[in-house]
């Protein structure tokens, strides 16, 4: 029964118009329970009677307006705030929502419900706009970043944060080893890359979630302790898995975040993928494909380099030309794929002799060079006696033969020898190589 388009004028009208008419009909209820007749005709009783009616009905209108007018004005102004703010989502402030947007419930009836529902209404916006604006921004880093380390570390810190937890790292796959690519707060992350659990989780592309692990700390400044929980989730593309996340809270995981944790590790594996492939085409670009060592034109590139820097800081630079001798009796014995073999364990042998900052190049076919910043001419010439003696002595089985090889080294330093540039250094080493094969070979010729 509408009488206006305004539901609390419809109600002052029904409320004041119900006082009028009891107003009206109190005289006539006197007169039935028995008071005396005369006063029914005193026009002052009946207008009395009238204007208590009108006033009892003017007092309903204001404490509804009171009563629940306040509540509902209330809802209208917070249903008012969530809008305007929901216009412009990128600035939107959670906090201050929580703050600004929530009714207080102060009814155990319908309108404490309706207070409840809003409230609750407003977190699960919140919710979901917070896990669209970090979906978002992930979805930026995993298009925009390349490098697999960086990627790995940005993705982390998005997790962590999304899924309340204190610590986690990411472990990849490279080539069958796996190895620590991300890590925040975890303790002895290289502890992590034996642990039954993590090949299991690499090995069956399985999620594995745990509470109580005794074996995983989580470090905060100078304080130690042990999570609650530890959520592994793997990373894979097209069925492959690429690496994993671990994660280690304070808390239980819910249910609900280790199914949005999909929707990340999922973003997460095409970034990965791509940084993976843009890997591999950069390192085709520098290392040569047989044995995995740079290849000329980088080696070169690198060789200037050191060089410079030899002479701006007058460290000495070590420079070492490697032949293997009569290799093409090695491919005419035992093939090519066997000769290929043969460069490759060279190459592993001569690696694992050189120190870190050390930089091998595969010269031409069966020629290396190997570059020793820091070394000078005494000390190059060591290593490189060093590496003959272990060639000569090694062994390589091939069914039941034993196949063995020996090198010639030519060797020498900058600035001991003066040069002027790589070419000359390359040439003086070169040709201290020339003479340890003129020597009868498996020599080293070095100064
Ligand atoms: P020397 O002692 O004078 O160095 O004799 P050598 O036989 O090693 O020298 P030569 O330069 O005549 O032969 C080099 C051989 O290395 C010829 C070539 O087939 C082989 N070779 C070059 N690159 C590769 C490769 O990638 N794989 C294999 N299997 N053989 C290679
Ligand atoms: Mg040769
Ligand atoms: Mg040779």
């Amino acid at each position: 029964m509408r009488m206006t388009k305004k539901v609390f004028l419809d109600l002052a009208i029904y409320m004041i118009g119900f006082g009028l008419i009891i107003g009206i009909v109190f005289p006539l209820f006197t007169y039935v329970i028995g008071i005396p007749a005369e006063y029914l005709s005193n026009y002052l009783f009946i207008i009395g009677c009238i204007v208590a009616g009108v006033v009892v009905g003017v007092f309903n209108v204001i404490l509804v307006n009171i009563v629940v007018g306040k509540r509902l004005n209330i809802l209208s102004t917070r249903m008012q705030y969530v809008n305007e703010n929901l216009k412009n989502s990128d600035n939107f402030d959670d906090e201050d929502c929580l703050k600004r947007c929530h009714i207080p419930v102060d009814s155990d009836d319908v309108i404490g419900e309706s207070a409840n529902s809003f409230n609750e209404l407003v977190k699960s916006f919140l919710t979901t706009l917070k896990s669209e604006s970090s979906i978002r921004k992930f979805t930026e880093i995993f298009t925009n970043e390349l490098d697999l380390e960086k990627l790995s570390k940005k993705a982390l810190e998005h997790i962590i944060d999304y899924t309340n937890s204190s610590a986690g790292v990411v472990l990849i796959d490279k080539g069958g080893k796996i190895e620590v690519s991300a890590s925040h707060l975890i303790k002895n992350t290289e502890s992590l890359l034996d642990m039954e659990i993590v090949h299991k989780s690499f090995s069956n592309n399985q999620q594995i979630k745990f509470n109580f692990p005794n074996d995983i700390k989580i470090e905060a400044g100078l304080l130690e302790f042990y999570p609650k929980a530890i959520l592994i989730e793997p990373i894979s593309y097209k069925n492959e898995v690429l690496g994993l996340v671990l994660l280690a809270s304070t808390n239980e995981y819910k249910d609900i975040d280790i199914n949005q944790l999909n929707v990340y590790t999922h973003g997460l594996s095409l970034g990965m993928h791509n940084a993976i492939i843009h890997d591999k085409l950069e390192q085709l670009a520098v290392l040569d494909s047989l044995t995995k060592i740079y290849n000329r034109r980088f080696g070169m590139e690198r060789f200037k380099e050191e060089y410079s820097r030899s002479v701006r800081t007058n460290n000495p630079l070590g420079v070492l030309m490697f032949d293997i001798d009569h290799f093409k009796k090695i491919n005419d014995t035992y093939g090519h794929i066997i000769g290929d073999q043969v460069l490759i364990n060279f190459t592993n042998i001569i690696s694992k002799n050189l120190r870190k900052g050390d930089v091998l190049v595969r010269y031409g076919g069966e020629e290396f060079m190997a570059l020793l910043p820091g070394s000078s001419t005494e000390g190059t010439c060591i290593i490189a006696e060093k590496i003959r003696r272990i060639i000569e002595e090694n062994k390589i089985v091939h069914g039941n033969q034993e196949i063995k090889i020996t090198v010639s080294i030519g060797g020498t330093s900058f600035p001991e020898n003066n040069t002027d540039n790589t070419e000359e250094l390359i040439k003086i080493a070169d040709d201290h190589l020339y003479n340890a094969k003129a020597l009868g070979r498996n020599q080293t010729v070095c100064k």
